[in-house]
């Protein structure tokens, strides 16, 4: 039952939902806008205009009610919150993730983002890592870089990913804490949860049954990274933390077919498929595995978030809750790409892991939710790679 005057412009403003979505899902409407105060008051927007929107909020029913309950917890955060000023290490920042990362930081206000380019500094080498924090003195580290790729690429370079990954973790865990640095979030990925563990995941799931084969080497050291920072938060007290993003996808992609994911992949294929005027567009696999798609600048929402609030040694699900199949995914891509292409699907290739949703209950009662669902991040990522020819 709603009272008082009408979900409007406020929450749009804030929360960049279209009107027609608030009135039709006002749930989702309060709560995000819940969420947003939260990302307000921890980026040090002006202090008035979070008032003005809980204001609002407290004129609306037993539902905003409860978010303003939400907000207002979240608010007495905010002198909890990073200084706009603090120097913050983003690792691996010309990637899809770290790019992202950076943007978010930047439009929440932070000055003292700093980044090292591959060739300014090889995070592998465990001297030069440390040399680069101590000069640097980062007080918070994200950290995202790591050595990344699709199906193929992870069959046909498993001792890369295995080596790169595991010798990036151990140096930029090590040297964050032997130059105390405040914290440090980590990010894991979907894929080193067990293969067949049941659906939707949740973070215990961890290490409860074999690995895909088909991104072993990768999950390996990914989880390898992960259980250090439970194992430095034990023995030294640091303050690291871990997240679990789901498949990513969006702005500065890789669309190179051999290394890519299937979503930046199909953008690709469909999108030179209409070029050449063929009909035909080629979908490994089956068309039956099932992923969940979170757009990348959501999860730099999401991992500023967890920067600022969250404090614990259990790893944390990023995702939308929601997953479509390859099939239903081409499906997709194919009407906004190209309408009157047809797929055809190429049994040769594997289909890696049948499911893979995660529960992301324990960020949403963190009052945390995506924002971009995936049609619209679809069409915002194909836009992206026209206007950059698919380079990335
Ligand atoms: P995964 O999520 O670790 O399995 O990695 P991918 O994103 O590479 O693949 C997800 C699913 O999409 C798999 O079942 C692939 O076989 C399927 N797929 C279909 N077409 C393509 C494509 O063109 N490229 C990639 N990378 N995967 C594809």
């Amino acid at each position: 039952m709603r009272r008082g005057p009408k979900l409007t412009d406020p929450v749009v403003f804030f929360t960049g939902l279209s009107q027609a979505t608030i009135l039709s899902d006002p749930v989702r409407g309060l709560r995000e806008l819940a969420a947003h105060i939260f990302f307000s008051a921890d980026s040090g927007y002006a202090r008035k205009d979070v008032l003005a929107a809980l204001a609002y909020l407290h004129t609306v029913d037993i539902l905003g009610a409860t978010a303003l309950i939400a907000g207002m917890g979240q608010t007495a955060n905010m002198n909890d919150s990073i200084p706009p000023d603090s120097r913050i290490y983003v690792s691996g920042h010309r990637g899809l993730v770290g790019s992202a990362i950076c943007r978010r930081l930047a439009a929440d206000g932070y000055q003292n983002v700093l980044t090292a380019s591959r060739d300014q500094l090889d995070l592998r080498d465990q001297a030069a890592v440390s040399c680069w924090f101590a000069e640097q003195q980062p007080e918070y580290v994200i950290h995202v870089a790591g050595k990344v790729g699709g199906i193929e690429a992870n069959r046909a370079y498993p001792a890369e990913f295995l080596y790169d990954n595991l010798m990036i973790h151990a140096t930029v865990l090590q040297a964050a804490w032997r130059h105390k640095t405040k914290k440090l979030l980590y990010l894991g990925s979907s894929c080193i949860y067990p293969r067949d563990c049941p659906q939707p995941i949740k973070e215990e799931y961890l290490l409860t049954g074999p690995l895909e084969v088909t991104n072993e080497a990768y999950a390996i050291a990914k989880i390898a990274g992960l259980k250090s920072c439970q194992a430095y938060r034990r023995q030294y007290d640091c303050h690291f933390i871990s997240a679990m993003p789901t498949n990513l996808y969006g702005p500065g992609d890789n669309f190179d077919l051999e290394t890519s994911h299937v979503l930046p992949a199909l953008i690709r294929k469909f999108h030179e498929a209409k070029l050449s005027g063929s009909e035909d567009v080629v979908v490994w696999g089956s068309g039956s595995p099932k992923r969940e798609f979170l757009y990348v600048d959501d999860l730099a929402n999401a991992c500023v978030f967890l920067l600022n609030q969250y404090d614990d040694e259990q790893t944390i699900n990023i995702g939308t809750g929601q997953d479509v199949t390859i099939g239903e995914l081409a499906q997709q891509i194919g009407d906004i790409v190209y309408p009157t292409s047809r797929v055809v699907f190429d049994a040769t290739k594997p289909d890696g892991t049948p499911r893979k949703l995660l529960d992301v209950g324990r960020l949403h009662a963190l009052t945390w939710r995506h924002t971009t669902e995936l049609e619209e991040g679809i069409r915002r990522t194909y836009q992206w790679f026209l206007e950059n020819n698919g380079e990335t």
